[in-house]
């Protein structure tokens, strides 16, 4: 079969969920017999968003292969339970980085470089790599960015031409807008559809479907004037109301003919009829009321909560597994600095310290690990919070008041946390961390291996810092565990304390590889630790 693609584009304003319908259309394909990937096309200049701030970004997603992605490949890899490959996110940055070097190489010697075709034709090169890479069939391919930006417009482009390149049976394309909503007079309106319709017409585009978001309920009539006005059929006008349940959302698109038109016009058959018992019982498990854990994240970019949202989706999907319902409170490192926010710490169940780079917040995010320790309250650290972890255990019990990561403190003679010796020469900031999957053994008899149930993994990583081995028999001998470490023994991945209910850290990171139906063994057994605490007994759904 030819490797067939599916465009969707978004228009009116960003944050409309692209990613998510993306996502879930995915599933839609995968679960009637189809090998599906996502690709996701970046507009701005930044080679990948390894080097952005996470207010600027939300978070860094990283593949197996290393990859610093997209949060929305996130999506992608949980609703269809996928495991994507580096291809599957380009960025305007990427694209121009090879063409300059080409040209550098003397490859279009005598010629003008330009947007078109240039620019086109390596977009559209980067586009036909993904089912090579992934073994898809079926390509979906979300444009980042709304319709009408200056910087989406060699992507607009790059889509336009592939129809031409391979004919109307092997491309589709998806549009998604919102339809706002007027209070005074009750209405939502579809003006901005219109617009944003026309608008990507005259990029040459023509939708074949339309996906129209909405906080209220969609009438037919409202359909058929989008039908009408934008020029598609009206059945091909998919209302998408919005839902407090992510993962309801392939349920609500498999209630409409999304996939059918979809198939219709690729000029497919669906090879198995969708089975969503699983899904329907995941999501029944979402509704069904249970009894409340609280968890408090304890971050430096709490405010935007896209910053860790793989964090969140993995403490959902492990609250899931172990039948209660989670609320979460996030708390601002810096503020337990300034003695504030500790009524939300001391109200917590369990404390999470997520990754993070940089001094900023980070003696607050000490305290915290102590304020756990002491009070034997469950702690899951992650990545820099098994540092973090590591620190507080130095300063405190091995009485070493100056114990630092020297990431922090270059000059502290008692770096518990070193860089990696790989890193010395490392200059360059962008995609130069210890990236992506690596294995990791794990220590019988601890909690780790017993989360586990197996004595090799493979997590993915992002950090360019470690646990220093010159420090290591001390922080056994007091009672820190090195429960996971790499096959050579020259690398701690995980970290436990003896002596206390649940206080693990983890150099990896396992939010990563979480999916709704299959918690993360070390989340699940984060969230089992605080209901044995609480003496919460629920079956376990999965
Ligand atoms: N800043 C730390 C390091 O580079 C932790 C990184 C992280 O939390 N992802 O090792």
């Amino acid at each position: 079969m030819n490797t067939k693609y599916i465009f969707i584009t978004g228009g009116v304003l960003s944050s409309v969920g692209k990613g998510v319908t993306a996502a879930a259309t995915g599933r839609l394909l995968k679960a009637r017999g189809f090998n599906v990937a996502v690709q996701k096309l970046d507009p701005y200049i930044n080679v990948d968003p390894g080097t952005m701030s996470p207010y600027q970004h939300g978070e860094v997603f990283v593949l197996d292969d290393g990859a610093e992605t997209d949060l929305d490949l996130g999506h992608y890899e949980r609703f269809i339970d996928i495991r994507l490959n580096k291809v599957c996110n380009v960025t305007t940055g990427q694209v121009y980085a090879e063409v300059i070097s080409r040209e550098r190489r003397g490859d279009y010697l005598g010629g003008t470089i330009q947007v078109i075709p240039h620019i086109t034709n390596e977009i559209k090169r980067r586009v036909r790599m993904v089912s090579k890479a992934t073994g898809a069939e079926i390509v979906l391919v979300e444009v980042g960015g709304t319709v009408g930006d200056i910087e989406s417009q060699p992507f607009l482009e790059a889509i336009r031409q592939m129809r031409l390149d391979l004919g109307r049976e092997n491309t589709a394309y998806i549009h998604l807008t919102w339809l706002p909503h007027i209070s005074a007079t009750g209405e939502l309106k579809t003006k901005p559809t219109q617009h944003s319709v026309r608008e990507l017409r005259s990029t040459g585009i023509i939708p074949d479907i339309i996906v129209t978001r909405s906080d209220y309920p969609i009438t037919e009539g409202l359909q058929e004037k989008i039908a009408l006005f934008c020029d598609v059929e009206e059945k091909a006008v998919i209302p998408m109301v919005t839902t407090p349940i992510l993962y309801e959302i392939p349920l609500l698109l498999e209630e409409t003919p999304i996939a059918e038109l979809i198939l219709k016009s690729l000029n497919l058959e669906a090879r198995e009829t969708p089975d969503w018992d699983e899904w329907r019982s995941l999501v029944a498990e979402v509704r069904r009321p249970k009894p409340e854990i609280k968890v408090a994240i304890v971050g430096k970019y709490v405010e935007l909560h896209d910053a860790y949202m793989s964090v969140r989706e993995a403490l959902k999907h492990a609250a899931l597994a172990n039948g209660v319902e989670i609320n979460i409170s996030w708390i601002h490192s810096s503020d337990l600095e300034k003695d504030q926010g500790w009524e939300f710490l001391e109200q917590a169940d369990g404390i999470v310290v997520p990754g993070g780079f940089g001094s900023r917040g980070i003696e607050g995010k000490i305290k915290a690990a102590k304020y756990a320790r002491e009070n034997k309250i469950p702690y899951l650290g992650l990545c820099l919070g098994m540092q973090v972890m590591v620190i507080e255990f130095a300063r405190n019990i091995l009485k070493k008041g100056s114990a630092n990561s020297s990431e922090f403190d270059r000059s502290t003679p008692d770096a518990f946390i070193d860089l990696m010796p790989e890193q010395h020469d490392v200059t360059e900031k962008g995609g130069t961390m210890r990236l992506g999957l690596y294995p990791c053994k794990l220590i019988p008899g601890t909690k780790a291996s017993e989360a586990y149930q197996t004595d090799l993994v493979e997590e993915r990583h992002r950090h360019r810092f470690e646990l220093n081995n010159d420090f290591r028999p001390d922080l056994e001998a007091a009672g820190m565990i090195c429960s996971g470490v790499s096959p050579d023994n020259h690398l701690v991945e995980i970290t436990e304390i003896q002596d206390h209910p649940f206080m693990l850290g983890t150099q990896f990171h396992p939010e990563f590889l979480s999916r709704p139906n299959r918690a993360h063994p070390i989340f699940s057994a984060f969230i089992k630790s605080i209901c044995d605490k609480l003496n919460i007994h629920q079956n376990h759904t999965n």
